[in-house]
């Protein structure tokens, strides 16, 4: 396999910036995704790599090798696409020995490689068999099989797992995922799903209006997003972001939220310091909010009173909306709480977890 650096890359189509100055190093046998809503530039990055689309502006290198110039078929990568359009009329083993014959690999060689992909795929038993007689899944793993008879230095995939129902999905991510580790392949995978990027990433680019915003590990994303967009694009249900007021009252640092004081703990209170504004942007995951008992409550704690708009049960869990007055907060809860909608209750956040962002960079505040 092999490490793939993208040094300064741009592209412009007329007037449009699809990518800009995106600077990135794939390490050897790494799974990166590119992860970004519709639009961010994630594919047009990836044909660029591929050698599809031309660079506007850096370099690409393959192993060091600059292979910014090479046509696609040099650059020794394979592509899987979300329309992953196999040959109807051939057999699973004709599609898949199909681009060898082409380059004219001996016959033993291809029957030797089609067998084992087909066997680390669980295809064995279906190579006879045509695309119009195979699962959706299993058609996608004759895609998969096709890209890895080619033995190519570099994955790249594009939304592969898209035209699959959500079951079969969440499936062939685990495949990939195992099939990644047994080949030791360098994957850039694209997705906008962050469920895929979470789970099957070793780390996470996450792109915006074509530039990336962030590329950390998948814990470091959620834990410690780097901006507020990032904050809020990762996480399902999403983040809770609420604008904020402060001010230093007794030696202790007093926030506001809604209407609403509580006082800040020492490590918000450091990263506030930065700012020439009392005014600031907090976050709070739903799983960091507990929906607690007023009994419990004590002096210095973060807490916020509002009234239950609707909840969401999940069977292991419910989701809450919590009305504060001018927003609403949402938590994640177990499904022990047995409260009720139109309840008055008291949310006590966890302080350790709060985010906190400068509301004129939007950058986090624990950079
Ligand atoms: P999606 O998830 O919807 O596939 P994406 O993140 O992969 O989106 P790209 O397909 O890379 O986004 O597109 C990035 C930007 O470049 C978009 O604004 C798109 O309209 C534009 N773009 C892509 N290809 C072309 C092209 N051939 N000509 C002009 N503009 C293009």
């Amino acid at each position: 396999m092999a490490s793939v650096r993208l040094e300064h890359i741009s592209k412009r189509f007329g007037g449009v910036t699809a990518v800009n100055d995106v600077n990135l190093v794939v390490e050897d046998q790494e799974f990166l995704v590119l992860l970004g809503p519709s639009g961010c530039g994630k594919t047009t990055t990836l044909r660029m790599v591929a050698g599809l689309e031309d660079v506007s502006d850096g370099q690409i290198r393959i192993d060091e090798k600059d292979v910014s110039q090479l046509p696609p078929k040099d650059r020794n990568i394979a592509m899987v696409f979300q329309n992953y359009a196999l040959y109807p009329h051939m057999t699973v083993y004709e599609n898949m020995a199909f681009g060898l014959k082409l380059h004219k690999v001996p016959r033993p060689e291809i029957e030797r490689r089609v067998k084992d992909a087909a066997n680390i795929l669980g295809l064995d038993s279906l190579l006879h068999r045509r695309p119009k007689e195979l699962s959706g899944g299993q058609r996608q793993r004759v895609a998969l099989g096709r890209a890895i008879v080619r033995d190519p230095k570099v994955f790249l995939m594009d939304e592969p797992l898209s035209n699959l129902d959500a079951k079969l999905r969440t499936q062939t991510r685990v495949e990939l995922k195992r099939l990644h580790q047994r080949l030791g392949a360098t994957i850039i995978y694209v997705t906008h799903d962050q469920t895929e990027a979470m789970t099957m990433g070793t780390r996470i680019v996450v792109m915006r209006d074509g530039v990336v915003q962030q590329v950390d590990s998948p814990d470091h994303i959620y834990h410690q997003p780097a901006n507020l967009f990032v904050a809020s694009f990762v996480g399902t249900p999403a983040m809770n972001l609420m604008k904020a007021s402060f001010q230093r009252e007794n030696g202790q640092v007093v926030g506001a939220v809604a209407g609403q004081r509580f006082v800040l703990s020492s490590r918000i209170a450091q990263a506030i310091d930065a700012l020439s504004q009392p005014q600031m942007i907090l976050g709070i995951r739903p799983e960091d909010v507990t929906i607690a008992g007023t009994e419990n409550v004590s002096d210095g704690e973060a807490t916020l009173k509002g009234r239950v708009r609707l909840i969401e049960p999940l069977g292991h869990e419910h989701i809450v909306y919590v009305d504060l007055g001018d927003e609403d907060m949402v938590v994640r809860t177990s499904n022990a709480w047995s409260g009720s909608q139109g309840e008055s209750v008291l949310l006590r956040l966890n302080q350790e977890r709060l985010h906190a962002f400068d509301p004129d960079t939007e950058l986090s505040l624990f950079g």
